[in-house]
C-alpha cells in the first residue's frame, strides 16, 4: 500500500505531502488499513517507527468521517500517554497531520502540564480530540468537564508498556467505567509484557497484534 492507495482524505494526504513523507512506514502500512476497517490494534512499536502517525492518520480519517454525518459537536477520540511530553508530542503529530482540516479536526492537550481548572473552559468547547495522561483525564470526567460515554469513537494508549510502571492502573480502571459499551482501540507498545497483556484485556476486544 501507498499512502494514497489507503483511501484517505484528500486534506490528510495533502498534510502527508507536506511533510515530505513519500511512502508508509512498515508500522503505518500494516496498521492504516486494519484501522480504517474498524480493527482494534495492539501494535509492538519502537519511537522512530512512524507509530505516531500509524495512529494519528486513521484517527483523523475517522473524525472526517464522523463529521460528515454528525452535527453536535463532542469529543470523539481520547489519546492517553504517560508523560505530558508524550502528550505534547502527539498533539503535535496531530497538528501537522491537520494543517489541511484544522478547523474540522479540533485537537486539545489536556496533559498535566496546566492546572485542571484553567483546562475546564477549552473542554467546554468539546475538541474532536483529547490527549492526556489517565490521571488527568480521570480527573475531568470525575470534575464533570468531559464525558465520553455518549460520543467516544476511538481510544488510543500510547506508550502502553509504561502506563502501568507509571502507576496508571487504577486510573485505566477508572476511566473504564465512563467508556462506551462499543469504541475502536489501539495500543502502541515497545514491548508486548504481561503490563501489556492485561491493559489489552481491559480496553481492546478481539485486536489484531503486529508484530513489528
Ligand atoms: P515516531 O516513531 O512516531 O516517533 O516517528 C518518528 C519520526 O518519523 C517522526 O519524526 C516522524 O515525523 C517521521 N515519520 C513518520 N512517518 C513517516 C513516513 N511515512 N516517512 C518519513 N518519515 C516519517
Amino acid at each position: 500500500y501507498n499512502f494514497n492507495e489507503m483511501g484517505l482524505d484528500d486534506r490528510i494526504l495533502e498534510a502527508i505531502a507536506k511533510q515530505g513523507w513519500s511512502k508508509p512506514t512498515p508500522i503505518q502500512e500494516k496498521a492504516i488499513p486494519l484501522a480504517l476497517e474498524g480493527k482494534d490494534i495492539l501494535a509492538r512499536a519502537r519511537t522512530g517507527s512512524g507509530k505516531t502517525a500509524a495512529f494519528c492518520i486513521p484517527l483523523i480519517q475517522k473524525i472526517l468521517d464522523a463529521k460528515q454525518t454528525m452535527k453536535e459537536q463532542c469529543v470523539k477520540a481520547v489519546i492517553l500517554t504517560p508523560t505530558k511530553e508524550l502528550c505534547s508530542q502527539a498533539c503535535k503529530h496531530l497538528q501537522l497531520l491537520t494543517t489541511s482540516c484544522s478547523r474540522e479536526v479540533k485537537v486539545l492537550d489536556i496533559s498535566p502540564q496546566l492546572p485542571l481548572p484553567s483546562q475546564r473552559p477549552l473542554l467546554i468547547e468539546k475538541p474532536d480530540v483529547v490527549v492526556g495522561t489517565p490521571t488527568r483525564i480521570l480527573a475531568h470526567i470525575k470534575a464533570g468537564n468531559l464525558n465520553i460515554r455518549d460520543s467516544l469513537e476511538l481510544l488510543i494508549v500510547d506508550e502502553a508498556d509504561l502506563i502501568f510502571s507509571f502507576g496508571y492502573e487504577d486510573d485505566i480502571k477508572g476511566l473504564l467505567n465512563h467508556l462506551p459499551n462499543i469504541y475502536q482501540a489501539f495500543l502502541m507498545s515497545a514491548t508486548l509484557s504481561e503490563d501489556v497483556k492485561a491493559l489489552r484485556k481491559m480496553v481492546l476486544h478481539n485486536a489484531v497484534i503486529l508484530r513489528l
